[in-house]
């Protein structure tokens, strides 16, 4: 899903945070809805061993490589960031910010079932073809 998307779904899912008060849980939920894409420069520099600040190599160019590492596309983060959550509760943001973003990249990507699991994509060898 493309970035403008994923902002526009992280406002609605901070907004009611940030208006009962929640403002660091609003802005977690924001920030990793939003930035959580920023994995996909460990894909771009595994392939072509160089950096991209371009926005298209970063998601739409993504469909023309044969690795798919993405670690933060994972339901380990998810689970790191709950337990992380217990000692920094504004977390609990980032938790929903991620689960929103894995929903919509993994209903629009047509993904395979266990492919939101990192250490399936590992036992896979970060095929493209075992994750999508
Ligand atoms: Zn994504």
């Amino acid at each position: 899903m493309k970035a403008r998307y994923h902002a526009m779904v992280s406002i609605v899912l901070a907004l009611p945070f940030i208006y009962t008060g929640r403002f660091y849980t609003g802005l977690m939920c924001f920030l990793f809805g939003v930035f959580m894409d920023v994995d996909h420069e460990v894909d771009f520099f595994v392939e072509y061993r160089r950096f991209t600040l371009s926005a298209f190599d970063l998601s739409e160019g993504l469909q023309e490589r044969s690795l798919c590492i993405i670690p933060l596309h994972s339901i380990e983060f998810v689970i790191l960031l709950g337990i992380l959550s217990r000692i920094y509760p504004c977390l609990i943001g980032g938790v929903i910010g991620v689960s929103v973003h894995l929903f919509f990249d993994g209903a629009i990507n047509r993904m395979k079932p266990f492919s939101p699991f990192f250490v399936y994509r590992a036992i896979n060898n970060f095929r493209r073809d075992a994750t999508f």
